[in-house]
């Protein structure tokens, strides 16, 4: 094989908890020519994304922008931005991404202090509203959908309770944006942070994230000002003092370049804007309810579909996140070799999950552009298939009957 052929890929039907299909839609956008970083042309494509990562984030927060770089850049950025050394941290942990939170928090200087529950359940908000209360941290950092168990956790009251008790509530909502509810206004969450590869359909290499005055007071406080002189600390509590210790995650840096400054920092990545221009813009031509509505409804036909072969769900059903289903794997089967024949027979990828939960469960996303009919049909068929082939004691056909059946009983109520 030489590596002068032109580049090659094969077709695929993406079933995971993402990267997952982007939309063709979005790949053409991404095949405009570049404009140059400080166009008014280009600066006019920010102000426009910028105004659409607002609704689709549901706040009025002034910033509400992209990170270069993949969904953890977008964690990063905020977390670098906030933290100070020997700031206390308070972080829920309900599976791998909270491990993630704590990772970061840490190597910027936190006290991290944190809860831990079984892999598949999620806490009761009440038991992290009373550590709030008991530790008093300065920042409350959690998961709302934690891909790698596919809980769903709720943000409301612990929002208010971030409020009601000082401390700055910041969200990896990474997973969930696009294809679940997220009022980031509404729940009192001080920084969101966004992924693409995920509900919005496009390539992973950027994190759109926003934040609010609390969170932004902070990093001005923290500004170097012009080179290297720090502004001096002010007396409240959630005030900032030193530094910003990252260059590439600088928020204040990064709000002068965003902002009628337009300051240089890095030079904008074109063609991956371009591309969260037009994700984020068919979310908000789907409209938000109506998004969230497909994503619920192919879920149904999915799980529907599972327990019609006899398979088992995992995970606490009432947390259970609408856009990732985790499937037991049946006693006998082996879970990677299932996962690679339907790779290689159909083209269908699904996905395995990490820690206590390796070789214990699949993971099937219905995110954004994969969670379509003609997906979810077809990854239910490969499985039965695949499992046939590897002995399960499958009826054949029935579930997919039945699937075909809520699909007629759904479209028939119009909701599709
Ligand atoms: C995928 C994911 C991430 C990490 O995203 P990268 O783009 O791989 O950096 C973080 N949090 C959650 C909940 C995710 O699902």
């Amino acid at each position: 094989m030489s590596v002068r052929r032109e580049l090659h890929t094969p077709s695929r039907t993406i079933m995971t908890p993402g990267p997952v299909e982007a939309d063709p839609r979005v790949l053409r956008v991404m095949g405009t020519p570049v404009v140059g970083q400080f166009d008014p042309a280009f600066t006019n494509i920010m102000n426009e994304t910028m105004a659409m990562l607002r609704e689709l984030f549901q706040t009025e927060n002034r910033w509400a922008y992209p990170i270069d770089g993949t969904s953890r850049a977008g964690i990063e950025a905020v977390l670098a931005s906030v933290i100070e050394p020997g700031d206390s941290v308070l972080i829920p942990i309900y599976g791998r991404f909270g491990l993630l939170l704590t990772e970061i928090a840490e190597r910027y200087g936190a006290k991290v202090l944190t809860m831990e529950c079984e892999w598949g359940k999620v806490f009761d908000p009440e038991d992290i509203i009373q550590e709030i209360q008991q530790a008093r941290p300065k920042i409350v950092a959690m998961v709302h959908g934690e891909t790698s168990t596919g809980r769903i956790h709720p943000l409301r009251e612990i929002g208010e309770a971030c409020q009601a008790y000082d401390a700055l509530f910041i969200v990896d909502a990474v997973a969930t944006v696009g294809g679940c509810e997220i009022k980031v206004d509404d729940w009192k969450i001080d920084a969101a942070i966004g992924g693409t590869q995920k509900c919005l359909s496009v390539p992973s290499g950027m994190a759109p994230i926003t934040y609010n005055d609390r969170v932004a007071d902070i990093i001005a406080k923290r500004k170097k000002v012009e080179r290297g002189i720090a502004t001096q600390a002010d007396s409240t509590r959630l005030s900032g003092n030193r530094p910003i210790i990252s260059n590439y995650f600088d928020l204040s840096q990064l709000e002068d370049y965003w902002s009628e400054r337009r300051l240089n920092h890095h030079t904008e990545a074109t063609s991956m804007l371009y591309a969260l221009r037009e994700g984020v813009r068919l979310v908000l031509e789907e409209g938000l309810e109506e998004r969230f509505e497909r994503h619920r409804v192919h879920e149904q036909a999915l799980q529907t579909g599972i327990k019609g072969m006899g398979l088992e769900l995992f995970g606490d059903e009432s947390c259970k996140m609408p856009v990732v289903t985790c499937v037991q794997i049946p006693e006998g089967i082996d879970g990677e070799s299932v996962r690679n024949m339907l790779l290689t027979q159909f083209g269908i990828e699904i996905a395995s999950s990490f820690g206590p939960l390796a070789g214990k469960i699949w993971r099937i996303g219905t995110m954004g552009y994969s969670c379509r009919k003609e997906n979810v049909l077809f990854v239910l068929a490969g499985l039965e298939a695949v499992l046939l082939r590897h002995g399960a004691a499958i009826e054949a056909g029935k579930a997919l009957q039945e699937v075909l059946h809520f699909y007629e009983e759904t479209e028939t109520k119009a909701v599709l």
